[in-house]
């Protein structure tokens, strides 16, 4: 793509790099992840890694400024090395969820007209923390504010997110491969504290190439455009998220699982794509025609 990569992260920026990069597109990527086992092949910090390296991509590609990503959010694998701020079961979060309020007044105030929350964490509690927080903020600041799972970007490229399996592998094989070492993986699965396919013999770069290249495309879009949505646009897009936020919510509480709106993720395959042609609309009518039985 372009031969000179624009300087995207915040704290490598002198005042008048960020001048220029607020001028270009105020849009803030805040990427989410935590301190979590993800399998003796993959780094501890897999999850902030992964959403850092692709907010950083996307705002080459697009435009907007990264924050340093935030080690820590609700929940976590019982495996060593892991840090739990907030135990999971939970639908409310008690430390994330003030910290990402605060940030987005803070954004706002510095001049960000965007923001998207994105983490690379994801029991269901951290995702409905961030989702949520991010209609809240949306409606409390007025600015178009997205907080999503990397992984809802590309359900239709076949990656419907795992943990520390062939999909977070692949990923990192393609974005940090120097920190992915598969030989450690001995025997078949299940391998300890992971979930998701055979990740010695499954995970590739190419794999991991094709979610980050449609997520990046994404989420490059999404930047580049959020700040530009008029009064309209923004509201068909906060009646979209508030549309998924009370679906996961009511599905949640009436079945008294948090993962009652993840078990048919497939449904929400064209979220990604409808997310990112703008097409809102669209999104609330995929919401509302969630099967009933939930
Ligand atoms: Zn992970």
């Amino acid at each position: 793509m372009a031969t000179a990569l624009r300087k995207v992260q915040w704290e490598l920026m002198l005042p008048h790099e960020m001048e220029a990069a607020l001028r270009d597109c105020p849009t803030a990527l805040v990427p989410l992840g935590t301190l979590e086992w993800h399998g003796v092949q993959n780094a501890l910090g897999l999850d902030a890694l992964k959403a850092h390296a692709l907010c950083v991509r996307a705002a080459q590609a697009g435009g907007g400024v990264v924050l340093p990503p935030l080690y820590g959010g609700v929940g976590g694998v019982d495996q060593p090395y892991t840090v739990v701020m907030e135990q999971e079961p939970t639908l409310i979060s008690r430390l994330l969820e003030p910290w990402l309020v605060s940030l987005c007044m803070e954004l706002k105030r510095l001049g960000f007209r965007a923001i998207i929350l994105f983490t690379g964490h994801y029991g269901a509690s951290q995702q409905m923390a961030v989702r949520e927080t991010a209609v809240r903020q949306a409606q409390r600041l007025d600015l178009p504010i997205l907080g999503t799972p990397e992984y809802f970007l590309a359900l239709d490229a076949g990656y419907v997110g795992d943990h520390g399996g062939v999909f977070e592998t692949s990923l990192m094989l393609e974005l940090m491969p120097e920190l992915v070492e598969l030989d450690r993986l001995e025997g078949q699965p299940p391998y300890q504290g992971i979930g998701g396919g055979d990740a010695k013999r499954q995970s590739s770069r190419e794999l991991g190439q094709r979610f980050s290249d449609v997520i990046c495309a994404r989420l490059a879009r999404l930047a580049r455009r959020m700040p530009t949505w008029d009064a309209g646009q923004r509201q068909a897009f906060l009646r979209a998220e508030q549309a998924m936020v009370s679906l996961q919510l009511e599905l949640a509480g009436r079945s008294g699982n948090e993962w009652a709106a993840w078990r048919q993720v497939t449904h929400f395959t064209p979220y990604g794509e409808l997310l990112a042609a703008e097409r809102f609309a669209d999104i609330e009518a995929l919401v509302r025609s969630f099967p009933a039985q939930g």
